[in-house]
């Protein structure tokens, strides 16, 4: 499939079934803003516990945080964002539209012309006023990215956690960039969601660890199902290197035009914990009881984009095969990351289908992510759940109202098979048994 078609296809499908619609349509859209509907909202979540998860919850070693997104101004003049956080913009003279300089060749993509102005350091922050005044002093910004939380809470985090290095704060929430060109769906918007960890360290251990986590994170986006030829390291050039970092690497995936970044790993030395202390002048340092002394702790950050995760899960699943003659539309996502990890499906509406579908229902959506659907002939249905993802249908027929047993139908293999109602949840765990690496 050609990756132009490809792309229009996952965007038609993300509208059509619910997951990711424009933002404000009614109102003629808003550039490069979307909402996550019920599908969407789901996938996006499964995103985000199965990060939570595999950061925090299953480690000792890293504890959680949720930072304020609008905050002073000191922290991101301390941070360097004031100063550094910028890209190239130029102006296409003719036709006034604008352009990040190292995006295009000086030709603009827009009407051609060459006449540009000369490009020029474009700040990326969003700005506002906190309070009723419009005055310098009420400035604020909006947060484009989540890692400053981590670094100003150190010493909250390290004197009621009673954690030492190593260890790591984690968050996830919504960053804002003012984009010059947003662009390709969700992957570059103005408005996003980040999974970011910042691991403090003793510095002689900053490059052991840094091998560690982006080996880690590499292997987290394969667990959760995206194939490893999908994916590559990226070990950034010294030149290419930001201010704060002694070696970066990105975790790249095959997008329809191209690599791209997924997520970046740096070793971020104390560059910010650093600059925080000096600028608010309290002291940002661990002192080791153990060799009694007192230093500042490196970090290794795993920075990951939310949305643009998810939109590479939705890439890397989608298919189309043949079925019974037809064409199949199908997302194989991870029963982890599905936003629909059972669809109950009453052969027919007909009241004591639906009773027995209905407490079926009642009982498993403690357990997966359920779903629960008796429009339209069951092929139809069938259809629609491959399409969303779902990895199990479960169908209830006028057998199960005799010996209490339904249809457990597999998205990939379209195999079916008899499962007692008592024995579904084991039932249900061994189908999706076969997704684990
Ligand atoms: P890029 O080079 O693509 O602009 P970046 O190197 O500036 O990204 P980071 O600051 O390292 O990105 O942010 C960490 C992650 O946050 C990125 O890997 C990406 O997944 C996500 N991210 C960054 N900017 C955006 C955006 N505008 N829209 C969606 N996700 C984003």
């Amino acid at each position: 499939m050609a990756n132009a078609e490809l792309m229009e296809k996952i965007v038609s499908l993300c509208k059509r079934r619910g997951f990711i619609y424009p933002s404000a349509e009614i109102y003629g859209g808003f550039r490069s803003t979307y909402d996550y509907g019920p599908l969407g909202v789901a996938m996006l979540r499964n995103v985000k516990n199965q990060w939570w998860h595999a950061m925090v919850e299953r480690r000792r070693d890293v504890v959680g945080l949720d930072a304020s997104i609008l905050s002073t101004p000191k922290i991101w003049e301390a941070s360097g964002h004031l100063a550094n956080f910028t890209d190239p913009l130029v102006d296409c003279r003719k036709c006034k539209e604008r352009w990040r300089a190292d995006h295009i060749d000086g030709v603009c993509p827009n009407c051609g012309s060459s006449d540009l102005t000369p490009s020029r350091e474009f700040n990326m922050m969003f700005k506002t006023h906190a309070g009723p005044v419009e005055s310098d002093g009420s400035v604020a910004y909006l947060r484009p990215e989540t890692a400053q939380g981590m670094f100003i809470n150190f010493a909250n985090v390290l004197t009621t956690s009673r954690k030492r290095p190593p260890f790591g704060i984690a968050q996830v929430g919504k960053s804002f960039r003012n984009e010059i060109t947003p662009g390709n769906f969700v992957f570059r918007t103005r408005e996003f969601e980040q999974m970011e960890m910042e691991f403090f360290v003793p510095p002689n251990e900053a490059q052991t660890w840094f091998e560690y986590w982006y080996q880690e994170r590499f292997a987290w986006y394969q667990e959760n199902g995206i194939p490893s030829e999908m994916l590559r390291l990226r070990h950034h050039e010294k030149e290419e290197l930001s201010h704060y970092s002694a070696g970066t690497v990105d975790i790249e995936f095959d997008f329809p035009w191209g690599w791209g970044e997924l997520e970046g790993i740096a070793n971020r030395t104390d560059f910010d914990l650093k600059s925080h202390q000096s600028a608010s002048g309290e002291k940002l340092e661990y002192f080791d009881q153990v060799t009694n002394s007192r230093y500042t702790p490196y970090v290794i950050e795993p920075a990951a984009g939310a949305t643009r995760a998810m939109m590479a899960f939705l890439i890397a699943s989608y298919r189309e095969d043949e079925v019974e003659g037809e064409v199949r539309v199908v997302l194989g996502l991870h029963p982890k990351i599905a936003p629909i990890q059972v669809a109950i499906l009453p052969l027919m509406r007909k009241a004591p289908l639906m009773e027995k579908a209905g407490s079926i229902f009642s009982a498993l959506s403690d357990r997966f992510l359920c779903d629960y659907d008796d429009t339209q002939s069951i092929g139809k249905r069938y259809r629609r759940q491959d399409e969303v993802g779902t990895p199990v249908c479960l169908t209830v027929d006028f057998d199960s109202l005799e010996d209490d047993t339904v249809t457990l139908r597999d998205r990939d293999s379209t195999s079916q098979i008899r499962a007692k109602v008592s024995d579904l949840p084991s039932e249900i765990d061994k189908l999706f048994s076969a997704f684990e690496r």
